[in-house]
């Protein structure tokens, strides 16, 4: 029996990969869930939580190059029953005004919707957009954080993000351009590079040797450590440890592609794989975390 008033949308970070990264607060809102309305960086393994019965949308959004190895399994076609809305546009990308009224109109049928995001849902998730479109139509939204990709991915090879002997803290940018409505749509690179704090970038790897040039031009030293982890925490996982100088060409060269967690800062050298590059061959700086 569907309730009359809207239900509570969950929006939930389903972590960077492996399903057992999910909270339990998260598992718990699965379960409950009747439409799993479903990011293209959710693993696949996230969805056993969900019950069968739940009726799963993929509305997968590729800008970024965030696209997932998984992501041709995803299913296009929205089969919902909600009125007014028609299918999203074609495959590469879910438009985000649809999803919009894809969560308001679900919820409003009395669904339990769930909103599965890669990661946590407000980091560089649209989760703020999404909140706020829920609160203005006057749906309760509850926000289940998850573990965020620029933090796990360089876990998995051993760098501690604010190791407090090599830096004061860290900053989550994204190699992006776009949608900053408060003056400029690139982060300013010169400042970054004086901060002396760990540098984790997101969606980076299209425009790294911008960003890498950009990043020298404003002072940091060509053999600033840095490292790459794409696929985190899936059984796709690859990453290379190398310098800034090095980091375009390395990328290139292993062909490490979206999505890649690109981390720049001294704490690369608590690695045990940054100590293994200085006296191994280059062979050895790279390679499939464990
Ligand atoms: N909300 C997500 C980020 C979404 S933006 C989070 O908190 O993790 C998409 C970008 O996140 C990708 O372009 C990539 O830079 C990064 N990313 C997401 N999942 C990743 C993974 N498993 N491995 C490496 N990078 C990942």
């Amino acid at each position: 029996m569907k309730r009359a008033v809207a239900s509570k949308v969950m929006l939930v970070g389903a972590g960077p990969g492996d399903a057992d990264l999910l909270t339990l607060k998260a598992v718990k809102a699965l379960r409950q869930a009747t439409v799993a309305l479903v990011d293209d960086l959710v693993h696949p393994g996230v969805l056993k939580y969900l019950k069968r019965s739940a009726r799963i949308v993929h509305v997968g959004k590729r800008g970024g190059g965030s696209c997932a190895p998984w992501s041709s399994q995803a299913t296009p076609a929205y089969r919902g029953g909600a009125p007014g809305l028609g299918r999203p546009r074609a495959r590469p990308s879910t438009p985000q005004a649809f999803i919009h009224k894809l969560m308001v109109a679900e919820a409003r049928r009395g669904e339990r919707v769930v909103r599965i995001k890669g990661g946590d849902p407000f980091v560089f998730g649209r989760g703020g957009e999404e909140c706020d479109v829920l609160r203005e139509a006057g749906i309760e939204v509850e926000v289940v954080s998850g573990m965020t990709a620029g933090i796990a991915g360089p876990a998995s090879i051993g760098v501690p993000v604010t190791d407090r002997r090599h830096t004061r803290g860290v900053a989550l940018v994204t190699g992006q351009t776009g949608d900053v409505r408060n003056g400029g749509d690139e982060p300013d690179w010169s400042a970054l590079a004086r901060s002396g704090l760990t540098l984790v970038i997101y969606m980076g790897v299209a425009r790294v040797r911008h960003i890498v040039g950009a990043l020298l031009a404003g002072g940091l030293t060509a053999d600033t450590p840095a490292a790459a982890v794409s696929h985190a925490h899936t059984p796709a996982q690859r990453h290379c440890v190398c310098t800034l100088a090095t980091l375009a060409d390395t990328l290139a060269g292993e062909g490490l592609g979206s999505p890649t967690i690109l981390v720049i800062g001294d704490v690369v050298r608590v690695s045990p794989h940054w100590l293994a590059a200085q006296t191994l061959p280059a062979a050895a700086t790279r390679g499939v975390a464990a």
